[in-house]
């Protein structure tokens, strides 16, 4: 059974929620980690965060290091005070958790509707009642609907997100340090934009064919490995770029491949399974293309919730500065469009059915 049936069953609400929810605790986590570290340390920090947000939703660790970590009374300490501290005096923070909490409640119930009395407590009323216990409750308020907890879960992951990775890049700055590299073709060893070798660590973008003709002053880039930082003054990039989000553009309408979705100066494409790519795994691969920056930001439709929190640096570590910027500037306004993979399962069956 390919990706598409199974999407199109009727836990799609189940699954979104459940996502959404995965969001608010990875938001909350990116949250949290930078003052963490700066107050307990680098290594104590991610189970200390995992402690946390496992505490605020009522939730049980899910491995035995969490199981563990629990168990030491300085850990519950330190977890106690890192919700005091951090979490506490923010509200906005405890209306995102309010919130989220009051929608994994209802989800548990709604789930099973015959809960024997105890069974509804522990899953109904606890959590809220923890949260009230650790003072985090804003009470009085409704759960939110659906999709505005979907929405607002998705931006509050990216904005957390976002600062977590200013705050890492600031920390490279200081310790110039620990780049994220590309692995570099033996026969490329310069960055034709500054004429430096290029070393190992550098981070560099190469596109994939020729947009220019040979005559063409541009023709020497193609293909050729050049500096991501040398990039963001090239005079030259847009012009370069441009030509290759074109032909990339005619493509998708000259094979009939599907644009999901289209702006002015982004679209984003399915690329159809054994068609491009051959290899399984490949089949729901989507690919978004910027008119001013050469590189491309590939995701699968089926793990869209994980691409949007950070699964497009999968494919594109090394990413940095303007690049890095424009990234996720595109990011946020191809998330309004294209918000989860049922948008996109939606708009394939569409087309197949129309065909
Ligand atoms: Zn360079």
């Amino acid at each position: 059974m390919g990706f598409l049936d199974r999407l199109l069953g009727s836990k799609k609400m189940f699954k979104d929620t459940m996502n959404g929810l995965d969001m608010v605790k990875v938001g909350l986590m990116y949250y949290l980690l930078p003052e963490c570290e700066v107050n307990f340390g680098k290594d104590y920090s991610p189970p200390l965060v995992a402690a946390v947000v496992n505490t605020v939703f009522s939730d049980p660790p899910s491995n035995e290091t969490g199981r563990q970590f629990i168990l030491d009374e300085d850990n519950v300490k330190n977890v106690m005070l890192v919700i005091e501290k951090s979490i506490k005096p923010v509200e906005k923070l405890r209306q995102t958790i309010t919130d989220s909490v009051r929608v994994k409640c209802t989800l548990s119930h709604s789930k099973n509707p015959k809960l024997s009395e105890r069974d509804f407590i522990r899953l109904c009323r606890e959590p809220i009642d923890n949260l009230k216990r650790l003072g985090l409750l804003i009470p009085g308020g409704e759960m939110p609907e659906l999709s505005i907890f979907l929405h607002n879960a998705g931006t509050f992951v990216q904005a957390c997100k976002a600062d977590l990775d200013h705050h890492r890049s600031q920390e490279r700055a200081t310790s110039e340090a620990d780049y994220q590299t590309y692995e570099l073709p033996l026969a490329e060893k310069t960055c034709l934009i500054c004429g430096k070798e290029l070393s190992e660590g550098d981070a560099t973008v190469s596109t994939s064919g020729c947009a220019f003709p040979q005559s063409h002053k541009l023709w020497r880039y193609c293909d050729a490995p050049l500096h991501l930082a040398c990039m963001e003054t090239w005079s030259d990039r847009e012009t370069f770029s441009h030509a290759y989000y074109v032909q990339r553009h005619q493509q998708f309408l000259d094979e009939s491949w599907f644009i999901l979705a289209e702006e002015k100066d982004w679209f984003v494409g399915h690329i159809p399974a054994g068609l491009y790519h051959s290899e399984p795994g490949f089949e729901d691969l989507v690919e978004i293309r910027i008119r001013d920056w050469p590189f491309v930001l590939y995701g699968h439709a089926e793990e869209w919730t994980q691409f949007f929190i950070d699964g497009w640096q999968k494919y594109q570590p090394a990413l940095s500065g303007k690049a890095l910027h424009r990234a996720r500037e595109v990011m946020s306004q191809v998330m309004l469009v294209l918000p989860d993979t049922e948008t996109i399962v939606e708009l394939i069956n569409k087309r197949l059915r129309r065909k």
